[in-house]
């Protein structure tokens, strides 16, 4: 997909919404209407509280793990 504030093209991968996403919000923000702001702000919420859940499963599992190999050693 093309963007739509400047000639940057996105591959279509699993990713392309966010990537598009997070470039909209780093290069165009300004560019939004008022109403896109507050529906970008939305979704940038929803994604970071996503991301936020993600990370924290990560975190989970990785300690899990680091504990069951400690305690497999023993
Ligand atoms: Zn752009």
């Amino acid at each position: 997909m093309k963007c739509k504030y400047c000639k940057k093209i996105f591959e279509d991968d699993a990713d392309v919404v966010l990537n598009y996403f997070y470039h909209v919000d780093t290069s165009h923000y300004d560019s939004l209407t008022d109403n896109e702001k507050i529906m970008h702000d939305v979704r940038k919420k929803m994604i970071k509280s996503k991301t936020d859940y993600e990370v924290h499963k990560k975190t989970t599992g990785d300690s899990d793990l680091i504990f069951n190999s400690k305690n497999s050693d023993i």
